[in-house]
């Protein structure tokens, strides 16, 4: 038997565990039950994939969606490992292949649709593997058991059935929502047994976060696709117009760009994503319909045109980018007014609970905090933040200029409010502290208040921004409906009377860049291109999308950038070398290692 480790560096050509997996396959190799929850991208799959191999007999995965299944199985089918899945859709050729090799014990792993687990009959799945010697259970996305989680699925709830009827098989969860109401009920309604709890971290600290008070969204979009050239991206937007808007302007603007939202129909929908997939194109505009199943690994970007409507939310959608641990960039683009857009929707849903307010505070106040965004989120999902400088978010690369005399900005604010007795929305209240001489204005006196004028020297923009600053932070609310007027809350009204009231705020605002610079890079973007020669990365990503062509798969299911980033730094000159390249596990090298020569000898 081999172990874990050789394993791991055979198939997959890795030679460290990342955090928690050896924990997390040591239980399935001693028999015991296990709930892990790990982000995404942090490696979950490998937890039972690796002891898969080193068990004898067959693993079970159960996994809700055809195109992860497909996706794992291509993957693993590529790094030489047997396996294969078996759901609804599969030809009837095909299935009776499958259905063989589980016969003989080709295979290692096979992954099931939920729905297949506890039918009958002659094709029924437990009669299928019953016969067969199993190694153990393993459920992905296990959060689809619960009703509080956001992906519910009926059929999930079989598995408490196999359960009995495979009594002696240890199961295994995984899953990557964070929430303990979500974990006590993977953990009951599968009956796990004394269940070893592995909870990972959940910081992502190679994604730089950012957050753009909404300006001109299309400039600010501009700016950030331009550092993006043939990059992979998602473009989130809350309804389906925008993203029909915007897609059809991103083509304009010479972007591979498709829309996806679910007023598409089904067949256009999956077209779209099997493009992306397959680096056909290179960013989706969507709304949240797109999301699970995206395993494509070098998505480099992640763009919210208008707030999420929570930070969970914001924590899956951001979170598929740089599954490959390489640098990428999640831009909250927000404005005050998408909060009450939320509210809207959901009130005429009839979903605008208490809960659902509070969801949408918290990401408010995300959204306008000042301070370093890893800290925020990770202290969001209750974990404690040892760290001073992450090194990787508009706070720590010093993109936020924190305003010197904080309070003394936000009294001249709240005094405006006050000046024009809390009867106007944010745009009035702007034009006032500007000193602006609109009609409104004037016609109303205002420009005689003592306010008028107050922040003269200030853009519209920043005006705005610290007013939503006031806002998250409570010291200003606005009310709801069509027309929201600006008013002060009782810590609004004691900042307003003594000055000590709010020793801590701090107000910032963009720091102006000088146009064209591009920001400072984050750690993980320096190092990982250190050394690198971009050109034969280029043309490494070349071969990869010939082969993935050739073979109908798609590209990240050969290589991750990971590989061809390091393969273009050290450029082995032969087979032997390239052996130690990271994530070029022994098939790979003797299926594509002349090719990926060949390419690097022309290369240099
Ligand atoms: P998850 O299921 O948690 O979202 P995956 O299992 O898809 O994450 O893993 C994300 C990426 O990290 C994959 O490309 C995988 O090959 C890679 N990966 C996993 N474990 C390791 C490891 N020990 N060393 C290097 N890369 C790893
Ligand atoms: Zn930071």
């Amino acid at each position: 038997m081999s172990t874990l480790a050789e394993v791991l560096e055979r198939y997959w050509g890795y030679t460290t565990f990342r955090p928690l997996q050896e924990d997390a396959m040591r239980a399935i190799l001693e028999n015991r039950d296990s709930l892990v929850v790990m982000p995404t991208g942090a490696g979950k799959s490998l937890c039972f994939q690796a002891p898969a191999i080193v068990r004898d007999g067959l693993a079970v995965v159960v996994s809700p969606l055809i195109s992860l299944m497909k996706d794992q199985v291509d993957t693993l089918v590529a790094n030489g490992v047997a396996a294969a899945c078996y759901h609804s859709a599969l030809q009837p050729h095909v299935k009776t292949e499958v259905a063989t090799g589980i016969r003989e014990g080709r295979y290692s792993l096979l992954y099931v649709a939920p729905e297949r687990l506890v039918g009958e009959g002659s094709d029924g799945f437990t009669n299928l593997v019953g016969r067969r010697p199993l190694s153990f259970v393993a459920v992905d996305e296990a959060h689809c058991i619960s009703q509080w989680g956001h992906d519910f699925r009926p059929e999930y709830r079989q598995l408490a059935e196999l359960r009995h009827r495979w009594p002696d098989l240890s199961f295994h969860a995984y899953t990557a929502t964070a929430t303990g109401r979500v974990r006590r009920d993977i953990v009951e309604q599968m009956g796990l047994r004394d269940p070893i709890e592995l909870v990972g971290s959940f910081d992502r600290p190679n994604l730089v976060y950012r957050v753009l008070p909404r300006s001109t969204l299309k400039k600010q979009l501009q700016e950030i696709l331009a550092r993006h050239k043939g990059q992979s991206g998602i473009v989130y937007c809350q309804s389906r117009k925008e993203v029909d808007a915007l897609s059809d302007w991103l083509v304009e603007q010479k972007i591979r760009a498709v829309p996806y939202h679910a007023g598409l129909d089904d067949d256009v929908r999956h077209r779209h994503q099997d493009k992306f997939l397959n680096e056909d194109i290179d960013v989706v505009v969507a709304t949240v319909a797109f999301g699970m199943g995206i395993d494509r690994s070098d998505v480099r970007f992640v763009i919210h045109a208008g707030a999420p409507q929570s930070l969970e939310h914001y924590q899956q959608e951001s979170g598929r980018a740089g599954r490959d641990g390489l640098e990428a960039e999640c831009v909250l683009i927000v404005s005050g007014a998408d909060f009450l857009r939320w509210k809207v929707m959901l009130e005429r849903n009839g979903e605008l609970s208490d809960a659902r307010k509070t969801l949408l505070r918290d990401i408010e106040r995300y959204a306008s905090s000042v301070g370093c965004r890893h800290k925020r989120l990770v202290s969001y999902f209750g974990e404690t933040w040892t760290k001073d400088d992450c090194g990787a978010c508009d706070y720590c690369l010093g993109e936020l200029e924190e305003m010197p005399d904080s309070v003394t900005l936000a009294r001249k604010i709240l005094s405006c409010v006050a000046r024009v007795q809390q009867r106007f929305g944010i745009l009035h209240v702007v034009n006032v502290l500007r000193g602006a001489e609109t009609d409104s204005v004037i016609s109303r006196g205002h420009s005689l208040l003592s306010t008028f004028g107050l922040l003269k020297d200030a853009s519209i923009d920043e005006v705005r921004g610290y007013i939503e600053q006031l806002i998250a932070e409570g010291f200003l609310v606005q009310t709801d409906g069509e027309y929201p007027i600006l008013m002060m809350t009782a810590e609004g009204v004691a900042l307003l009377k003594d000055a000590g009231a709010a020793p801590g705020l701090v107000l910032a605002r963009q720091r102006k860049v000088e146009k064209g610079k591009l920001p400072k890079r984050s750690k993980t973007e320096t190092e990982s291109w250190s050394g690198v020669d971009k050109d034969l990365f280029e043309e490494l990503r070349a071969l990869r999308l010939r082969v993935a062509r050739e073979r109908g798969v798609p590209p990240y299911v050969i290589f991750h950038d990971t590989t061809l980033r390091e393969l273009a730094r050290l450029k082995p000159a032969d087979m032997d070398a390239m052996r130690h390249i990271y994530g070029f596990g022994e098939k790979k090298v003797n299926d594509l290692g002349e090719a990926v020569l060949e390419v690097i000898k022309a290369g240099s």
